[in-house]
């Protein structure tokens, strides 16, 4: 009983945990309400993220799951930005598409629902989801790590350098 009521919170009237009207998603995202909420495809090899290889994480430009490390992404040569496999299984939702005389596996974020691109399976490579870049976000790692190396690195050379100079003299 426990799992259905905590599964009657987590989702909601339009099967997924985050559900906003239609008018408020269009709002908040501008451009990639196309893509996101209107299943639309970006033009191949114009994604801000396709030649992206910095180490982090991508996530849902709607509501900021995690959805692909940068792990897994590689380079399919289709135009999109393409991973071998989502972070976890539950991050995504799989669905059935046949539109535009194509049977298809539409890939939806599981928390919000929005279109992210498709799934298919390939010969060489076996799972492949190709992604909208204007449907992501990325999210770089290790950037404050770096920010603080460097400002402990600085003093440090600083004090190095005065005690040569100083040695000198
Ligand atoms: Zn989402």
């Amino acid at each position: 009983m426990k799992a259905l009521t905590k599964n009657a919170i987590s989702k909601k009237k339009c099967g997924f945990e985050i559900c906003k009207p239609e008018s408020e998603w269009r709002r908040e995202l501008g451009e990639r309400y196309g893509i996101l909420r209107g299943s639309g495809t970006e033009p191949p090899f114009t994604g801000a993220l396709l030649g992206n290889k910095k180490h982090g994480s991508y996530v849902c430009g709607a509501c900021g799951n995690e959805l692909f490390s940068s792990d897994s992404k590689f380079d399919s040569g289709t135009g999109w930005p393409s991973f071998f496999e989502p972070i976890n299984r539950e991050c995504v939702s799989l669905k059935r598409d046949v539109s535009h005389g194509m049977i298809r596996t539409e890939v939806l974020c599981a928390r919000c629902g929005s279109h992210l691109g498709h799934h298919f399976e390939d010969g060489s490579r076996k799972s492949r989801f190709c992604m909208n870049s204007g449907a992501l976000d990325f999210a770089e790692k290790n950037e404050k790590k770096k920010r603080k190396i460097k400002m402990l690195i600085h003093p440090l050379a600083g004090q190095i350098l005065t005690f040569f100079l100083l040695f000198l003299i």
